[in-house]
Formats: C-alpha cells, sequence, structure tokens
C-alpha cells in the first residue's frame, strides 16, 4: 500500500537532485515536504549566528516558492523537532518519514530518536545520502574500516568506488501531484515563514550573500558558462583579498544542501571532458569537492572529531587561554590591517576566501597567539554562511598543524602575505575605511608609519587605529618552538595523518619564488615566513 510520508527537509533544501524526496514521492500517495524550525536544536547543535539564520531563512522561502510553483508548499513548523513530528504523524496519519542521511553525530542523534518514535508509532523511516558524492561509510568500509587519513590514499580509494552516482531528475509537474496541497485557508499562518524579528534577530541583513537553491543554481551556472576558468582553476593562483570572490563562492549552498555536489560535479566532468588539459586534484574544482569529501569521510568516523581531547589524529598542545586576545582576534583589532580587515569581512559577509582563512586561523594558533584552534572554529562556526562540522573542523586542524598539515616551519606573516596580491591595500581600504588614507608603503603595518603619514592619513596609531597586539617576529619563533617540541613529543599521532600529496599553498610558493624555494628545500629549514 502506498504510503503517507512526511519528507523531513534538514539541510538538502533543494528539488534538483534530490534522490530521498523522489523516492518518497515514488513510494506515496502524498508527501508533506516539511521544515521543522527547532530553535533550539539549531542555536545549540549547528550554532548559528545571524548571517546564517538570514541565509537559511532566504532557502527557506525560495523552497517554499518553488514548491508552491508545483501546487504544494513547504510546511514550516516552529517548536521541538520530537514533539513536532509526534503531532504531524498522527494528525496526518503518516506512515513514513524520509530525510536525507547526514554524518554529523547530532543529525544521526535526530536519525535515532526518529526510528525509536517509528518503531513506537508505527511508522517507516527511510533515507539516502545526497549530501556527498559519496556514500562516505562506503569509503571507509575499502579502507578497512578505517577512514584514509591522507588525500593521496582517499584519492586511491575512490579510484576503486568509480565516480560518484549521477544526479537524479528534478521534482517536476508530474511528480508534484503526490506533493500535499497547500493548506487550507487560516491554516497557512501557522505555516507560515517566519521573520527574523520572530526569531530575535535583527532585521538587518547586508551580506550581499543571497540564500536558496534558484540563486544557487544561477551563480553554478554562470560559473560553469566559463569552461576556460572553469577547466584552468587552480586554487593557488586564485586571490585572497579581490574585492569579490575569486573562487566559485558556491559554499553557502553547498553548506544548506541548496546546491547539489553531484551536480556541481558531473557538470565538471562535461568541461573537463571537453578540454584539452585541464586542471587536476587537488587544486582543480573536482579537487576541491573532493577535498570536502575527505573531510566528511574522516570525521564521520573519527571519534570527537571537533575537539582536541578524545580526538585521535590531533595532537594534544598546551594552548594558552587568553579571552582578550582572542576577543582582538575575533573583532579585528589585532592591530594587523591585513588580519583585521579579514575579520571583518566575515562578520559583514560570512565569508572569506580560503587564504584569507589560512591568515587568520594560522595568526590565532601556532603562528602568532597560540590559543586553540577550537576557539577558532567556534568562531568560525557562529559568523560563516558555510560553516561546516566536517570542513571547519578538518581546516582547522590542518591550519593549526594539529593533523593533516605538517609543513609547521611555514609561518604566514601578517604583513607580507596580502601584499603579494594586493600591493596598494584595496582590500584593507574596503573593510577597514580607517586606514583608507593611508600610503601603500604602510597600509599593512600603519604603526611604521611616520608621525606626518599618520596625522595626514586622518588616523593616528594608539588612537584611532591600534598597534599591533604582539610582535610577530618574537611571538612566531617562540611558537615554532613550542610547536618542534610537541610534535617530538607525539612523534606517532603527528604522523598518522603525514600525507605526501603538495599542500596547495606550497604549489604557490614554489611557482612565485623557485629559486628561494629550491635554496631553502636544499638546507634543513628551520623556520619561513610566507
Ligand atoms: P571553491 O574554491 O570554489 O571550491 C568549491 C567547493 O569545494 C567549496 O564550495 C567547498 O564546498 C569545497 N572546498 C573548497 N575548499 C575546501 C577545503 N579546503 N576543504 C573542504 N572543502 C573545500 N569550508 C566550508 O564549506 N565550511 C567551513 O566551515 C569551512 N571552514 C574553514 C575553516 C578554515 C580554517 C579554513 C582554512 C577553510 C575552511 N573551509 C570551509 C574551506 C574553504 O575555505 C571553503 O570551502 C572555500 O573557501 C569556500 O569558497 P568557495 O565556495 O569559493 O570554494
Amino acid at each position: 500500500m502506498p504510503h503517507r510520508t512526511i519528507h523531513l527537509f534538514r539541510k538538502g533544501l533543494r528539488l534538483h537532485d534530490n534522490p530521498t524526496l523522489l523516492a518518497a514521492l515514488k513510494s506515496s500517495e502524498v508527501v508533506y515536504p516539511v521544515y521543522i524550525l527547532d530553535r533550539k536544536f539549531l542555536t545549540s547543535a549547528v550554532k548559528m549566528g545571524t548571517l546564517r539564520w538570514h541565509f537559511l531563512l532566504q532557502c527557506l522561502e525560495d523552497l517554499q516558492s518553488n514548491l508552491k510553483k508545483l501546487n504544494s508548499c513547504l510546511w514550516i513548523i516552529q517548536g521541538e523537532y520530537e514533539a513536532v513530528l509526534r503531532e504531524h504523524v498522527q494528525k496526518w496519519n503518516i506512515s513514513q518519514v524520509t530525510l536525507d542521511n547526514e554524518i554529523e553525530p547530532f543529525y544521526k542523534q535526530m536519525e535515532r530518536t526518529i526510528q525509536d518514535m517509528g518503531k513506537e508509532m508505527g511508522f517507516e523511516v527511510f533515507s539516502l545520502v545526497a549530501h556527498t558524492l559519496y556514500d562516505v561509510s562506503r569509503i571507509v568500509e575499502l579502507n578497512k574500516g578505517i577512514a584514509p587519513l591522507t588525500y593521496k590514499r582517499f584519492l586511491h580509494i575512490l579510484t576503486l568506488l568509480g565516480d560518484p552516482e549521477m544526479p537524479v531528475q528534478e521534482v517536476a509537474a508530474e511528480d508534484a501531484q503526490k506533493l500535499s496541497p497547500l493548506p487550507e485557508e487560516g491554516l497557512d499562518e501557522q505555516y507560515r515563514l517566519p521573520l527574523p524579528e520572530d526569531l530575535g534577530i535583527s532585521k538587518e541583513y547586508l551580506s550581499p550573500w543571497r540564500g536558496g537553491e534558484t540563486t544557487g543554481l544561477l551563480q553554478l551556472k554562470e560559473h560553469l558558462n566559463n569552461q576556460g576558468w572553469v577547466a584552468k582553476f587552480k586554487k593557488p593562483r586564485t586571490i585572497p583579498n579581490s574585492l569579490l570572490p575569486s573562487t566559485t563562492g558556491l559554499s553557502p549552498y553547498f553548506s544548506f544542501g541548496c546546491l547539489s555536489v553531484r551536480t556541481f560535479f558531473h557538470r565538471l566532468s562535461k568541461i573537463y571532458a571537453q578540454s584539452k588539459n585541464h586542471s587536476l586534484p587537488p587544486v582543480s574544482l573536482q579537487g576541491q569537492l573532493l577535498w570536502r569529501e575527505f573531510f566528511y569521510t574522516v570525521a564521520s568516523s573519527t571519534p570527537n572529531f571537533t575537539k582536541m581531547v578524545g580526538n585521535p589524529i590531533c595532537l594534544q598542545i598546551k594552548w594558552y587561554q587568553d579571552a582578550e586576545k582572542l576577543h582582538k582576534w575575533k573583532t579585528g583589532k589585532t592591530g594587523f590591517p591585513w588580519i583585521d580587515a579579514i575579520m571583518t569581512q566575515l562578520h559583514q559577509e560570512g565569508w572569506i576566501h580560503h587564504f584569507a582563512r589560512h591568515a587568520v586561523a594560522c595568526f590565532l594558533t601556532r603562528g602568532d597567539l597560540w590559543i586553540s584552534w577550537e576557539e577558532g572554529m567556534q568562531v568560525f562556526e557562529e559568523l560563516l554562511l558555510d560553516a561546516d562540522y566536517s570542513i571547519n573542523a578538518g581546516n582547522w586542524m590542518w591550519l593549526s598543524a594539529s593533523a593533516f598539515f605538517h609543513q609547521y616551519t611555514r609561518i604566514f606573516c601578517p604583513v607580507r602575505f596580502g601584499k603579494r596580491t594586493d600591493p596598494e591595500g584595496q582590500y584593507i581600504r574596503k573593510y577597514l575605511p580607517v586606514l583608507k588614507n593611508f600610503p601603500s608603503k604602510y597600509i599593512y603595518e600603519p604603526w611604521a608609519a611616520p608621525e606626518e603619514a599618520q596625522i595626514e592619513a586622518d588616523c593616528i596609531i594608539g588612537k584611532d587605529y591600534p598597534f599591533p597586539m604582539v610582535n610577530h617576529k618574537e611571538a612566531s619563533n617562540h611558537n615554532l618552538q613550542l610547536m618542534k617540541q610537541v610534535r617530538e613529543e607525539q612523534y606517532k599521532t603527528a604522523q598518522l595523518t603525514r600525507g605526501d600529496m603538495d599542500d596547495p599553498m606550497e604549489t604557490r610558493l614554489k611557482r612565485e619564488h623557485p629559486e628561494e624555494n629550491a635554496q631553502k628545500g636544499k638546507r634543513a629549514r628551520s623556520r619561513e615566513q610566507v
């Protein structure tokens, strides 16, 4: 007998390549598309900050409007998910709940709770993988039950699996007949999309990013139209301080599942097939999606992945606890314009370039402040539109050289790093208008400007903009010694995630300073400033 189904959207906020929803439609006489807006869950487990709330509301609005075009609707229900589900299973006489399979412990817990509820109330639970390219548990299985801990090993396992499955067809009018109709008049108020003020968040949303499948697909299309750029894309050649993103900027859409990674992957394959020599992983665009997959795979089978303690792949480091320094970093008041401009962009827009993330993460952890990567990860979790359990923690471990990354002698200089790709400091001038009149010569180190230059720029260092909070040279030298010691003491843990795949930044360095690096390679390097 066909089911009466609730399809529960969690991530996966889309109608294209939605295999779980499509399967629900095939096995059901009616499917209720439901989003449970459980504020407690979203603020405690997912830790959504204001910008992400806005982005989520936009995603829901878009999904709502796309479902309306199919004469259905998205039932947005506020409340604790267990109680809401219980009530609606009874109310609609539900025999099946469908939802995408996710890997995060809090979503897994939710799945277990729903399974138990199903047993008790007599409904079935059905789920498929839709947020990653592969079912990552298959990757772990093929690697003898443990996650491949290096990108190279990971790519090797993928060769055994072949290409990811093709995306499924979009939910269209013929499937839509089984979607629940619009609620009756008067009822719709109960299921409407809340306004920001209903959620207690500010109405104002300044970020240029707009949530939703429609915008995500448009952006994807625009990028894919530029076939030459796509084929030649090499991450190390992209620019962290361009005024518009120099990479795709699709991460917020992947994060909420407004865009399918399989759709992107296969469209890239088509372009690569038509191009004579396209770039390859780890630096190509498919290579970026595979990094995402890599972190999902490792996170899915590593206990305490987002923590240092109890995390078997992570170096155990006695980081400093310094709330004041952490606050300065978080609020963009370090006195290093490059770092502060990045943190300002993060606060205002919720997205920053990958190498900008490198710069601020290195500065907070092993570079300058020696503060735990967990603190930084939590700040990113709150502020990033694309905040993601696996990718965020994985990259923070990487940047702090706690796992995955081993060229720990390479420390990013908060003055020189940004200068290379933006010598005039346009990026700094945009995000830190207080410095906008500084001559380019001093824009990355305004404290070095003579007094007359500061007066002329109408910005006195120490009064209008802070002095640098640390002496970078001294702090980074000191931290390097600490890191060396940790790695010697914990040699075995340090080896676990050691790969021989080039770090993308390494490629950039080799390209830009070939002689310097050849020389450096010969010498045993004690320390480098990038
Ligand atoms: P593109 O270069 O266009 O890449 C396309 C897609 O590939 C991205 O949208 C993303 O889904 C994936 N991708 C790219 N780089 C990586 C990477 N290094 N690791 C895993 N997946 C990648 N990305 C997140 O999506 N969420 C996070 O919470 C997150 N936290 C990070 C924290 C730190 C400290 C660092 C250094 C990086 C973090 N990243 C995170 C990875 C990366 O910076 C972003 O995915 C990327 O900058 C997003 O921009 P884009 O969509 O233009 O990327």
